[in-house]
């Protein structure tokens, strides 16, 4: 595991909202460790409160109440050294630069940003578009923006990995396929990660922990560890009675 990879804590944090002045509460005491080097998913309901969740851990806004530290310290001093790799939903890639342009362009703006030591046109290779640097990102399909997005994160070398959904707007044969290729490339890197899903049985083949959060406010309501050996067979007994017991804990205990 590299030093660099970090150890994220949450601690009694809450997150209330004013929506049209009244309080919204998202998030209820959330408390959590998780090891450097460590790969957890984070599944619920929607609007349960995930993503911000990870709007916190990365320091984009502060809670409430509670407190998170990133390898001890507030994130805001790993978000402005660049230590922090964001992925959602939509890739949010510069139509107007090319593929390489936009996999540079968090090392080009900003300068406290330490660069990997892989160069951004092997990462690109890595992710299985080598030739694919001198492409426009509206000429690729759905899934080739993804491991774009992808390269970018390797290119600033983060140590924590925040990722929202990344994955849930493709279809299910690209989303295994791209599941898997980025685990590979987990395992080559080790970073932290926080992974967000509505997607169960994609949480137990890539985590070593799930954690389960209840309906808005969101608190953790169960937490399943995972050791099976990767790649996972998700046709196995082991993996189908872990994915059983998972259904079990969101059913009974979040009510959804
Ligand atoms: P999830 O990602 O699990 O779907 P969110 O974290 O996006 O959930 O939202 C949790 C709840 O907080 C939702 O009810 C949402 O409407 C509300 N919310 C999120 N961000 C804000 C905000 N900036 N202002 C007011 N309410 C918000
Ligand atoms: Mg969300």
């Amino acid at each position: 595991m590299p030093d660099s990879a970090v150890d994220v804590q949450i601690e009694h944090v809450s997150q209330v909202f004013r929506e049209q002045g009244r309080p919204l509460a998202a998030l209820d005491n959330i408390n959590l460790t998780i090891a450097p080097g460590e790969f957890i998913s984070l599944v619920g309901p929607s609007g349960c409160g995930k993503s911000t969740l990870l709007r916190l851990v990365a320091g984009l806004q502060a809670p409430t109440t509670g407190q998170i530290r990133l390898a001890g310290q507030p994130p805001d001093g790993l978000r402005t050294r660049k230590q922090i790799g964001w992925m959602a939903q939509q890739p949010a890639l510069l139509p107007w630069r090319t593929v390489l342009e936009n996999v540079r362009l968090p090392l080009q703006v900003n300068r406290q940003a330490r660069p990997a030591p892989t160069s951004p046109e092997e990462l690109l290779a890595m992710v299985g578009l080598p030739e694919f640097a001198r492409a426009y990102p509206a000429t690729l399909s759905g899934g080739m923006q993804q491991r774009v997005a992808l390269a970018r994160v390797l290119a600033i070398g983060a140590s924590l990995w925040l990722m929202d959904e990344p994955f849930a707007a493709l279809d299910e044969l690209t989303r295994e396929t791209l599941a898997g290729e980025l685990l590979t490339i987990w395992r080559q890197f080790r970073p932290t990660v926080i992974w967000v899903t509505h997607h169960l049985a994609e949480a137990v083949r890539l985590s070593d922990r799930v954690i389960i959060l209840s309906p808005r406010p969101g608190h953790i309501c169960g937490a399943i560890r995972i050791s099976l050996p990767r790649p996972r067979d998700d046709t196995g007994p082991e993996f189908q009675a872990i994915l059983r017991e998972a259904r079990r804990v969101m059913e009974v205990r979040s009510g959804t």
